[in-house]
């Protein structure tokens, strides 16, 4: 490995995945004097969760995801969720259009590609849903080129493979918003990296970072491994941005840092099946999400969608829940035994004694057989051919568990960030809506740790890149439709 240098440094990242790769991007803009080092366990960025095929790459906007808008237990329906996640993603948009401008993204058919966004469902009460969030949705700004349809045939048109072989008598009801993305989340990650070191970061790669540790003068201490694990070196920080994915709760719980106490987290991998055949690859070209089982957890949506990575379309359907006990990839099977404490073990056995439905769901999941997963595809691809689909695995979402007063525990699929009362130490934790709304986390990481700067120097900056921010741009049409117009300029996105 590289050597890592023994000065200290302002900002150390650690982890080379979408989120430290943005948090860097943001620092050497607002701040080109400190120094900033990143530390990869692996041999290379992006290996992870943000690595294209570790994840569906779907721009998460709530276009075509029931569970960002579901229903009441009266029927009611509520937008506000939809619109937070959409505005989020569009900030994404925003920000990635201005690092394209500023050079530090190229060529953005590399990253983002418009793919229309769908929802498909069947059944009378699932069309009546739809019907009813269209509804509202398409009174709102961000979700203004919304379309519905029950007929068969504009379906068709939309999607053909959703109503080839499709029974006549079901009752089936979409909608489309022909503006959706697919991302490339690593390549993003690649790219902003590359960066990092053209503008004088330090990028160490097969660095293990094994211990956080504080030092007596407030500073941090990090003990890193090399790719053998063996040889040790440490690396002195002023500020801890823990980016480390699954890795990132036992990094925080080495820290030691109050805020870490009763977190735990709970592993459920990612499968994919994946077309092998590219006539049928060529039929589909859309981003299709269904209605999650009831009982079934929001990241277990049943989508078919069209992915577009090195240029090259391909047909995912997908995802199915596999067990696995590490919480990374290339992680260990001890992870999920070494990362309870005294502090987490309550939260984390209340969890497993309340949370039935998922145990439920990923029980069957285990349990499917080939046919059973086949049939599932069927519900959206009827005329789907066995032989055409692989399984894939892909990446391992740690869903959070922790402490809550009125509970003891609860498991929460968002993503957390936790961070020291003095704002030194950051990490973020959980799973969805993740990469996409990569740019709101990581300013609210800042915002959160250097709140003077950020809300004093720092302020015309981040109004330049970013000002979709806490904005709440979808209560203007105007302000909606000058942001959405410039960035797919920019991003080469049809509208
Ligand atoms: C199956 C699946 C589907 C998903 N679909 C979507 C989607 O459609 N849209 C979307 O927006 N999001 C999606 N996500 C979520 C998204 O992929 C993640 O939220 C995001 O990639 C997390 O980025 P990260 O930088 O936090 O972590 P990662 O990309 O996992 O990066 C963490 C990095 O830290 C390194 N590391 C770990 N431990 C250490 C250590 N001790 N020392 C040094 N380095 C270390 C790892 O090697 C890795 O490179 C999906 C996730 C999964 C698993």
């Amino acid at each position: 490995m590289a050597r890592v240098s023994t000065k200290t440094v302002d900002v150390v990242l650690v982890g080379g995945g979408i989120m430290s790769a943005t948090l860097s991007a943001l620092i050497k803009d607002l701040e080109p004097t400190w120094s900033v080092a990143l530390l990869e366990s692996q041999g290379e960025v992006a290996t992870e969760s943000s690595n294209a095929w570790n994840n569906a790459g779907t721009g998460h906007a709530a276009l075509c995801e029931l569970n960002y808008m579901p229903e009441g237990q009266d029927g009611s329906l509520n937008a506000d969720k939809a619109i937070g996640i959409n505005e989020q993603y569009t900030l994404s948009r925003q920000w990635w259009a201005h690092q394209v401008k500023a050079g530090k993204l190229k060529n953005p058919k590399t990253f983002i590609n418009t793919i229309p966004h769908l929802t498909f469902v069947e059944g009378e009460a699932n069309v009546d849903y739809l019907r009813r969030r269209y509804e509202i949705l398409k009174n709102e700004p961000l979700f203004a080129d919304m379309e519905y349809s029950e007929d068969p045939d504009q379906i068709a048109g939309w999607a053909p493979l959703l109503i080839d072989r499709r029974d006549k008598s079901q009752k089936i009801a979409a909608t489309r918003s022909i503006s959706g993305t697919d991302v490339n989340f690593g390549e993003i990650t690649r790219q902003l990296v590359d960066n990092l070191a053209a503008e004088g970061g330090e990028v160490f790669l097969n660095s293990r970072v094994k211990k956080v540790k504080r030092t007596t003068d407030g500073n941090w201490e990090l003990t890193v491994a090399d790719a053998s694990g063996a040889k040790k070196t440490t690396l002195r920080a002023k500020f801890v941005f823990v980016g480390a994915g699954g890795g990132a709760l036992a990094l925080l719980q080495s820290a030691g840092i109050p805020e870490i106490s009763g977190f735990g987290g709970f592993p459920i991998s990612g499968k994919f099946l994946r077309c092998t055949n590219p006539e049928v690859i060529k039929q589909h070209r859309a981003k299709v999400y269904g209605k999650a089982k009831v009982g079934a957890p929001p990241m277990s949506v049943p989508h078919l969608d069209t992915r577009i990575i090195d240029g090259k379309e391909s047909l995912l359907f997908g995802p199915y829940a596999g067990f696995s006990p590490n919480f990374l990839k290339n992680g260990s099977y001890l992870d999920l035994f070494k990362s309870i404490r005294a502090h987490n073990l309550g939260p984390m056995l209340k969890v497993g004694l309340t949370q039935w439905s998922l145990e439920k769901y990923l029980l069957g999941e285990l349990l499917a057989s080939r046919q059973k997963q086949i049939e599932t595809l069927r519900d959206y691809f009827p005329a789907a051919d066995a032989d055409d689909w692989e399984m894939i695995t892909a990446g391992q979402r740690v869903q959070v568990m922790k402490k809550d007063p009125n509970k003891g525990g609860i498991l929460q699929f968002g993503t957390e960030i936790v961070s020291s009362q003095d704002g030194t130490i950051a990490g973020l934790l959980g799973a969805s809506p993740g990469a996409s709304t990569a740019v709101h986390a990581m300013l609210d990481v800042l915002k959160r740790c250097f709140p003077n700067e950020f809300n004093g120097k720092w302020q015309s900056a981040i109004q330049k890149q970013a000002s979709v921010y806490g904005a709440n741009i979808n209560s203007s049409a105007e302000k909606t439709e000058a942001v959405l117009a410039e960035t797919a300029a920019v991003l080469g996105l049809e509208r």
